[in-house]
């Protein structure tokens, strides 16, 4: 039996763009390491280097800021055990975020947040001593919140702090400007942006030296050791190279944002979009409460009527406890508890949107029933 699936999590992974399947497919075929002299391993090493400068121009850096690595999680850990003294940092970080700065050794700021999902920096960490890193999302992966990254920059740059940001959300949905955010370092993610599962970026600002998270071999400029993942890097590449080809992608997105939030609050006026009162918030994101009904409960719901969405983050679910990303921007539990996060991409179809809403329609009616017969 088949069922139309409709695909609304792209937060947790977006699908795998056509540019990046033929860049990967085309490099699985490079037979030499990119480190070796030869023709072949030039020919893997060429294919390194044109994803490096497309991945650097999605995010306007210098294509030597990039360095490669499995992931977002590893670029996070990364900069997080580089030997601070002070990390400041919200409970509304990613757990790469979080669990190596707690691990570090570092004395740890948490930051307050609103309850509208805004990082209240302050200027905590200036008024610490030693090396100090401020890590500040650029997006929040739950909520779609964006956070003021580069009016942190302006006092900590001065402050001498350093400013990690993880920007995993934000590439095709909201200007990621590395040089204009003033940044020292970056995160990013190829599968949250059309490309591979297993494959990211550190961009570090020119002329900073920041000790390598793995050693071994001279890969990366000395700043990443391990044979490239050739592949997985082409595909990062053309994802970043398609995405700033797109055009109209965020008018798009958010137009289908704006009436899923209101058909929902239609069908159910006790909804809650949460960060719905933030300045900004991604246009792709929706964090929806429906106090009463616990998150789990409306995603098995969901998915048995064909809708894939996530209860908070996808690395947390499986888990009954309520998203720690919500309750650091001290929503009531029964609200937190209830939250699913509906998240669209380029692609996603007013048809996807209809699917969304009648589902969500039939999740109400249960809901009224058990409300009778209770
Ligand atoms: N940061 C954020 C904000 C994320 O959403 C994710 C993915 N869940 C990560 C970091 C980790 O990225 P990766 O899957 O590449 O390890």
């Amino acid at each position: 039996m088949s069922m139309m699936r409709t695909y609304l999590d792209w937060n947790a992974s977006a699908p795998l763009r056509a540019e990046a399947r033929a860049a990967m497919v085309a490099a699985l075929d490079a037979v030499g390491n990119p480190s070796s002299v030869h023709a072949e391993g030039r020919r893997a090493r060429a294919m390194i280097e044109r994803a490096r400068e497309q991945v650097a121009a999605l995010v306007n850096a210098k294509p030597a800021e990039v360095v490669f690595t499995s992931g977002a999680t590893e670029a996070n850990n990364w900069v997080m055990q580089a030997g601070w003294d002070v990390i400041a940092r919200a409970g509304i970080e990613h757990p790469s975020v979080i669990a190596p700065a707690d691990a570090s050794g570092a004395r740890i700021i948490t930051l307050a947040v609103a309850g509208t999902g805004e990082v209240e920096t302050g200027r905590v960490a200036a008024a610490e001593i030693g090396r100090r890193l401020l890590a500040l999302q650029l997006a929040n992966n739950e909520t779609g919140v964006v956070q003021d990254v580069a009016g942190a920059v302006a006092w900590a740059r001065d402050a001498g702090v350093h400013v990690h940001t993880d920007a995993v959300q934000g590439p095709g949905r909201i200007p990621v400007d590395f040089h204009s955010l003033g940044v020292d370092s970056m995160s990013l993610s190829a599968h949250k942006l059309g490309g591979p599962k297993g494959v990211g970026a550190l961009i570090v600002r020119d002329g900073l030296d920041l000790i390598s998270f793995i050693s071994g071999g001279g890969q990366e400029l000395r700043r990443r050791a391990g044979t490239e993942d050739v592949a997985g890097i082409a595909g990062f590449g053309a994802a970043a190279a398609a995405i700033r080809a797109e055009q109209g992608a965020v008018a798009h997105m958010r137009s289908l944002q704006v009436r899923l939030e209101s058909e929902v609050l239609s069908i159910t006026p006790c909804a809650v979009i949460v960060g719905a009162g933030s300045p900004s918030r991604l246009p792709n994101t929706s964090s929806i409460a429906l106090p009463g009904t616990a998150s789990e409960t409306i995603v098995i719901k969901l998915d048995l009527k064909g809708v894939a969405v996530s209860a908070g983050a996808a690395c947390s679910s499986g888990k009954a406890a309520a998203s720690t990303v919500l309750a650091a921007m001290g929503l009531a539990p029964e609200v937190a508890r209830s939250a699913i996060r509906v998240s669209i991409g380029p692609t996603t179809s007013e048809a996807d949107i209809d699917a969304f809403c009648a589902a969500w329609r039939g999740i109400a009616q249960e809901r009224s029933k058990v409300r009778l017969v209770a």
